[in-house]
């Protein structure tokens, strides 16, 4: 995989996180100081990194978590959401569709010998001919002896028309030459001449190119070895040639990939593809969110953004809004209640739901529950007869002893439990009341100090 050990820290890393019992600020730097490692040993800018460390610290340490992550959550989300900023935007797309609003639709390569352009021609075009699309290569390199046989064997492999004329002297004639028979295509890539430095003589060359062609895209092709040098490559070029966006190849082959990646997301230059190896098929859109989701571990990270959405679906809540309303609510409700709450913070999204209560800041501690509570309250809860589910007033000693045996927990367990669930049944009865953001506040207020459903003695701020 593309930068792998930057991944594979990255993952070390976090996997400290989930593991951890309590995040304070001493992980949290440990953490921060194994990312700012594995960054700098790809190659990325120490300024750079710096100021990363710096976000992610801030907004750790200081902002107050959303109420519906866990303190591990909200930090694997800030880590993954900073690194994601920290390679740039993704700026304008180019896709089948942005391609098909042009016809022809023309991508121009440009770049210093060697980097992978004609390479990256070739892999362009498959990428979208896979995606439908009628794509022809353009030679216009009339530089480098047999660049035009380098094309059309490509071409070949890939069953694509390939135009070029080995014998002409400049690179605008060429195109002059091809432009009518290139109408047809709905996607032209057009293969430009490299240098060994950008000098003079190449920015005319571009520029006289530029000019004919008129390209919707002018893509700067660089090797990844490049590191943070590829900052200046892009920002000269960006302001020589006018590109408008950035492949960067050779993602394989170096461990200064990071370097490159985040050099260009100063630049204005989004990075828009990257070559990953030698084959045609080695290359992908460049999307710097699912970029940094693979190194940190797609699956987690999609995972916990998914969960983030959807933990709790919207009818669970407005359900559950509804039992709040009506203050029915038996020990049945209150084992769900706890369960999804194990999933997400619910009450926090319950509360939302409710008129009025949207505003109101729960303190974080009671939406998190203990799981190993909940294990209990279902061995208890087990142990209940249905009666008993339905209307637990009618659990006496004789049936606490019962039930607290039945389950094999202390009888202590399943008093707490009851008295959980008056409390709940308590909380309910007063949201009923409750049906203005008036009489909902003073509510909270009666509330303070009084315990929550499952939540144990977490007081209101
Ligand atoms: P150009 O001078 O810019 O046209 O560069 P070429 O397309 O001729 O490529 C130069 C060399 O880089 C060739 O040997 C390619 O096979 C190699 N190359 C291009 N892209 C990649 C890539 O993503 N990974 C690897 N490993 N090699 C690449
Ligand atoms: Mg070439």
């Amino acid at each position: 995989m593309v930068l792998e050990k930057l991944g594979e820290s990255l993952k070390n890393t976090l996997s400290k996180i989930a593991s951890a019992v309590f995040i304070d600020e001493k992980l949290v730097n440990e953490l921060i100081k194994d990312m700012q490692k594995a960054l700098l040993q790809s190659d990325v800018n120490v300024g750079l990194v710096l100021e990363l460390s710096q976000k992610i610290k801030q907004k750790v340490l200081k902002e107050e978590i959303p109420a519906a992550l866990t303190k591990k959550e909200y930090l694997i989300n800030v880590v993954y959401e900073e690194l994601t900023n920290f390679l740039g935007g993704e700026g304008h797309k180019i896709d089948a569709s942005a391609i098909s609003a042009h016809k022809p639709f023309k991508i121009m390569l440009v770049g210093l010998f060697g980097n992978g352009k004609t390479t990256t021609a070739g892999k362009i075009g498959k990428f979208f001919q896979k995606r439908g699309l009628k794509v022809a290569l353009l030679q216009t390199d009339t530089w480098r002896p047999a660049a035009y046989e380098q094309l059309v064997q490509l071409g070949t492999q890939i069953k694509m028309d390939v135009y070029g004329n080995p014998k002409a002297k400049f690179p605008d004639q060429i195109y002059a030459e091809f432009a009518p028979k290139l109408a047809k295509y709905d996607l032209i890539i057009i293969d430009t001449a490299g240098r060994d430095a950008l000098n003079e003589e190449l920015i005319a060359e571009l520029n006289k190119v530029n000019n004919i062609v008129q390209p919707h895209e002018s893509l700067l092709v660089m090797s990844a070895d490049l590191g943070q040098s590829a900052q200046k490559q892009a920002e000269v070029f960006h302001q020589t040639c006018g590109i408008t966006g950035v492949i960067i190849t050779k993602m394989d082959g170096t461990a200064k990939g990071g370097g490159a990646l985040t050099a260009c997301a100063v630049t204005n230059a989004n990075v828009k593809f990257i070559g990953v190896g030698e084959k045609i098929d080695d290359f992908e859109e460049f999307k710097p969110k699912n970029f940094v989701g693979r190194l940190l571990g797609m699956g987690d990270i999609e995972t916990l953004l998914e969960k983030a959405k959807e933990a709790i679906t919207e009818e669970d809540a407005k359900d559950m809004g509804k039992k709040f309303m009506s203050g029915k609510f038996n020990m049945i409700d209150l084992y769900e209640q706890m369960e999804a709450m194990t999933k997400m913070g619910p009450l926090g999204k319950v509360l939302d739901m409710i008129p009025g209560m949207g505003q109101l800041k729960l303190p974080k501690e009671m939406i998190d529950v203990q799981e190993d509570k909940l294990k209990i309250w279902r061995f208890i809860m087990d142990s209940c007869t249905k009666a008993e589910l339905e209307d637990p007033d009618i659990i006496d000693i004789p049936r606490i002893e019962r039930i607290a045996k039945g389950s094999g927990v202390s009888q202590t367990d399943v008093r707490e439990l009851l008295k959980q669930y008056k409390q709940s049944r308590r909380m309910m009865k007063m949201f009923k009341g409750a049906d203005s953001p008036k009489a909902m506040e003073k509510m909270m207020k009666q509330f303070k100090g009084g315990n929550i459903p499952g939540m144990g003695n977490i007081k209101f701020k």
